[in-house]
């Protein structure tokens, strides 16, 4: 009989492993439970057994709002560590909060250095609670990094039975477990309950190995800050921003960012102090366009990432280069 695949799944805390007295709280644990291991989630489900050789640790237990840039480099590094040291492992599920599990399934899409399959999953319901998908979503995020189906595709976010890139995913509901969506891009494929993983698409977008990003050299990220236009805003955030001195800013415009609106306009002073501004957009679907005043007035323009997964990528080309063509070009690229 042939082996089993070997999966390591690394638990990073979030609802997933969250438990609390009564199987009627989903909304009051974060305050009223705690968090189990990753062992103890995974002995909920001893039918992963079945599906693959499961090694397992900790390497942290945070509700994901503690999860951001100071934590990225260390985990990108450590999932690149098990891939080097343990060359037997054929994949890895990272169990993480789902509120920002989207930024960091961008992060470690562009870091890890494997093609090798990184699946991560979460829960909208705690471990404790009456009808949890968490020990669901666990069994399906393993039996995707165990199948052969998944190599290649950049990092996997594995909920509710559906598949989806790291690059285009996003939580689209704070409550409900049909949260996850990659609006116009689509989802990948599914995991499905008759025990098949089908995948009918990959993202073309360059990822994983095709990246000049290299976590190994990066001891902090470079401060990029988000800023949203709504009807009325004027320069006040930016003007914040540019005071605190970060590195990189990201507009999201109430469209396609118009250069003659207050947020760029304050901006442009910003980059001629030496920070660099990417255009994105609040809307959830379409690409944000170069046009001729942008370029003249030394925007980049975000494609179509979402503000949030705009900032990661910039902060990661801040780590290689300050030239403005040669970060658009990631834009493109990424
Ligand atoms: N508050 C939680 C977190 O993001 C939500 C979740 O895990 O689903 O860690």
């Amino acid at each position: 009989m042939a082996s089993k695949p070997i999966v390591k799944v690394i638990g990073t805390g979030g609802t997933i492993a969250s438990v609390t007295s009564s199987r009627l709280d989903l909304t009051l644990y974060p305050e009223t439970g705690h968090r189990i291991l990753i062992k103890e989630s995974l002995d909920r489900v001893p039918e992963v057994n079945e599906l693959a050789e499961i090694r397992s640790e900790d390497l942290m237990s945070e509700a994901s709002t503690f999860i951001g840039p100071s934590q990225w480099p260390r985990i990108a590094r450590h999932i690149n560590k098990v891939f080097r040291e343990e060359p037997e492992v054929d994949g890895i599920v990272l169990t993480h909060g789902t509120g920002t599990m989207e930024e960091t399934a961008y992060f470690l899409q562009l870091t890890v250095k494997s093609s090798k399959p990184v699946v991560m999953t979460g829960a909208m319901r705690p471990a404790s609670a009456l009808g949890t998908d968490a020990d669901l979503n666990l069994y399906n995020a393993i039996r995707v990094a165990a199948h052969p189906d998944a190599s290649g595709r950049g990092v996997l976010v594995v909920l509710n039975n559906q598949i989806h890139s790291g690059r285009d995913v996003t939580k689209t509901d704070p409550l409900h477990v049909e949260t996850f969506k990659d609006y116009d891009m689509g989802l990948l494929g599914y995991a499905d309950p008759d025990g098949e993983v089908v995948f009918y698409r990959s993202t073309v977008r360059k990822h994983t190995t095709a990246t000049p990003f290299d976590v190994e050299q990066i001891e902090s990220l470079p401060r990029v800050d988000i800023v949203s236009s709504y009807a009325g805003s004027d320069a006040l955030l930016v003007e914040a921003v540019r005071r605190n001195g970060s590195a990189g800013l990201v507009l999201a415009g109430v469209g396609g960012g118009s250069v003659e609106s207050p947020g760029p306009k304050a901006a442009m002073e910003a980059m001629k102090e030496g920070m660099t501004v990417a255009l994105a957009s609040r809307t959830a679907n379409g690409r944000v366009v170069m046009t001729p005043g942008k370029e003249r007035d030394g925007f980049i323009v975000a494609d179509n990432l979402l503000p949030h997964k705009a900032r990661i990528l910039l902060m990661l080309a801040l780590t290689v280069t300050k030239d403005r063509r040669a970060i658009q070009k990631m834009f493109y690229e990424y």
